[in-house]
């Protein structure tokens, strides 16, 4: 489709459909949809099929006690295994597992499934020596590098469930969650590589350590695990520490890998914290690997000669899902690179990209937007032509950006998959499948093969195709999240009390003519406006179509007249510059144009950055603390502090009605 035509179609009517030679060759058919549907347990037993298990189980899914549910019940098996060992076992031990990319410009290791498997049994071997037991809770909190994988890895074969916290969060954030998840041992690395220059990580843990202790827990943490990442000088407690180096490469390469029951805990990974304290997933094995592995295939339509790459954290649950657990489990090869996209200039992605020969690439929304706003002429600098196909995931993708991505990433020629999930769930829920689904700029478009998705009123009734309302999943799937960490209650009150039977996600959505789904932010933002409601993702979609835009943020402030106003923060493009004097009340008419007069913005601000949680996600409760003209809420979750002050100091110069 020409470039002018998809222009001038209106939003819905802008579709790509899937190319024939992908159809052809799909790993999946148009046909799992119906026979998933008429047998959703016989689907995921099949699903399940592609991992390895010591006992197979006797029952797919208990679902006698909701919401605890239990999936692949009797069947056994070892995570670490099925995305290790039996790669090696049959063969593939030199197929390379992670190109791993260091930030320092040549600080590259290739590693391959068999140099995993001796790292990942030396490890566990490690933890052993160091008391680890099946059960006990092991933190890591570490840079990008492989020992993160190989940790993780170590951890899962033991049956001793990790918590991954992101490198870049503070002892704070580190001792909170060790307190709530009662760690005994954390892994973690003097420090690593973030914007050209090595950062500090050992200094927090110290902090961290201190801070549990003084909490009065009954155990303190034993241990603390260090690899050298930077050689940078770091305290040291003899009675505590240990280098990796020293305990890691000296355990034994065997290690005989105990099976564990489908239900065992795997891992607690804690949310991102966009609409308040982040809270403690919990996730088992049989279930979670068995999601995580058919959607990684289905989805990403993986091949054996794919070179995938995920750009998440690990610290994040894309980093669990689709770096660690759902590609390894595949067998794939991917990149992981330790740091920033501008070190040690803007086009660094398309280089990686490029060196590797990347086919499947698989961001977010808020890097895809950076990009806009840096220009097209970086990533037209590199090869970009081994793409085959770009998915976004962790917020809605505006169609613009969706377009800008196509285009300037995939040549105008790859699928873009829109996946919409959840710490909560897992896997991926919502997505087209290349060649078989088409796709529709900003439309996350389907429920997966198995997966029960709808769109409900406040009397949890269906709305049906061309309304809008509240996402819900009525039927269990793999993946899911069991509990919150030790909080039974919370669980249950968060998701499952909205309504009798139904996961309650927290997004609002809606379904197009087609039944097509259209994500339309959290239900918490939506903003009611003289009676009308508005979804901030749809007139942040329409900001983000004007030319000289690149970013925007809506909230709604509490306004006399009409209930509730629409408030907007926006970024514009580099190229655009300060936009020009009308620049407020072009975007104000843009807006009415594109939704209507009711949508157009009370107030703009033109601002250099938004807030964001350190996954990405912009934290629109902090906006709408500006807005509204009060002090600013929780800040711990974002990724950049002062980013708040630059905001406030711009308030004075906004245009008010
Ligand atoms: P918290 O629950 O602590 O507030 P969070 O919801 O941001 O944090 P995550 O589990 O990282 O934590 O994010 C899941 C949410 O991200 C979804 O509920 C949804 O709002 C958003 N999201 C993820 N993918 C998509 C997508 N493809 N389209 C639209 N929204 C998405
Ligand atoms: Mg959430």
């Amino acid at each position: 489709m020409a470039d002018q035509t998809l222009e001038n179609l209106s939003t819905e009517e802008r579709r790509f459909e899937p190319p024939a030679d992908l159809a052809a060759d799909a790993n999946v058919k148009e046909e799992a949809y119906d026979r998933a549907a008429s047998d959703r347990e016989a689907f995921w037993g099949e699903a399940a099929e592609r991992l390895d298990w010591g006992q197979r189980w006797d029952q797919v899914l208990d679902w006698s006690n909701p919401p605890f549910a239990k999936w692949f019940v009797g069947g056994t098996l070892n995570a670490a295994v099925n995305c290790v060992d039996r790669h090696v076992d049959a063969g593939n031990g030199d197929k390379v597992a992670l190109h791993w990319v260091g930030e320092p410009e040549d600080d590259t290791r290739d590693i391959t499934y068999a140099d995993l498997m001796d790292q990942v049994c030396r490890a566990a071997n490690a933890l052993t020596e160091l008391g680890v037991q099946k059960g006990d809770r092991v933190a890591i909190y570490m840079p990008m590098i492989p020992e993160v994988v190989v940790a993780m890895l170590a951890c899962a074969r033991l049956g001793a469930p990790h918590t991954v916290v992101f490198g870049g969060f503070s002892a704070d954030a580190l001792a909170s969650r060790v307190i709530d998840c009662g760690a005994k041992v954390i892994l973690t690395a003097d420090g690593g590589y973030r914007r050209g220059a090595p950062s500090a990580l050992k200094p927090a843990v110290d902090e961290a350590v201190a801070k549990v202790a003084a909490s009065g827990v009954e155990s303190g943490v034993e241990h603390v695990v260090v690899v050298r990442r930077t050689g940078q000088d770091i305290a040291w407690d003899d009675t505590r520490d240990v280098w990796w180096h020293d305990v890691v490469d000296a355990a034994s390469a065997e290690h005989d890998a105990p099976m564990h029951d489908s239900e065992h805990p795997l891992y607690v990974m804690y949310t991102s914290g966009t609409t308040g304290t982040p809270k403690g997933i919990l996730h088992t094995t049989g279930g979670y690997l068995t999601g995580t592995s058919y959607t990684h295939w289905a989805v990403f339509d993986l091949k054996d000669d794919d070179v995938y790459w995920c750009t998440a954290d690990v610290g994040w649950v894309t980093g669990h899902s689709y770096m660690v657990y759902g590609p390894l489990a595949n067998g794939a090869t991917q990149v992981m690179y330790e740091g920033t996209p501008d070190a040690p200039h803007k086009g660094r992605w398309w280089e990686i990209i490029a060196k590797y020969g990347v086919t499947i690439f698989y961001t977010a929304p808020t890097a895809i937007r950076t990009f806009m706003k840096w220009g097209d002429d970086i990533p037209a600098q590199h090869d970009l032509s081994s793409i085959r196909l770009l998915g976004s995931v962790g917020e809605s993708i505006n169609p613009e950006a969706y377009i800008w991505y196509r285009k300037n990433i995939g040549g105008d020629r790859t699928p873009i998959v829109d996946t919409w999930w959840q710490t909560e769930t897992g896997q991926i829920m919502i997505s087209p499948l290349p060649g078989v689904t088409a796709g529709k700029p900003g439309s996350a478009m389907k429920a997966l093969p198995g997966i029960s998705i709808d769109v409900v009123n406040d009397e949890a009734e269906s709305v049906g195709n061309g309304n809008g309302g509240y996402l819900v999943i009525r039927e269990p799937w793999p993946a899911m999240l069991r509990t919150l960490w030790g909080d039974d209650q919370r669980f249950i009150d968060t998701y499952w009390s909205r309504w009798d039977g139904l996961y309650f996600a927290g997004d609002g959505a809606k379904l197009d003519n087609d039944g097509d789904i259209w994500l339309l932010g959290r239900v918490d933002d939506v903003m009611n406006v003289s009676g009308h409601r508005l979804s901030t993702t749809e007139i942040e979609s329409a900001l983000v179509s004007h030319p000289k835009v690149a970013e925007a943020a809506v909230v709604g402030a509490a306004d006399d007249m009409t209930g509730q106003a629409v408030c907007a923060f926006v970024i514009l493009r580099e190229a655009a510059g300060d936009g020009g004097p009308d620049i407020v009340e072009d975007l104000r008419k843009h807006v009415a144009k594109e939704i209507g007069a009711i949508a157009k913005p009370r107030q703009i601000m033109i601002v250099p950055e938004l807030p964001k949680t350190r996954s990405g996600k912009i934290m629109r409760r902090l906006l709408k603390d500006v807005a509204e003209h009060r002090e600013v809420g929780d800040v711990t979750t974002l990724a950049d502090s002062t980013v708040m002050d630059l905001i406030k100091s711009k308030e004075g110069s906004s245009s008010e009605d």
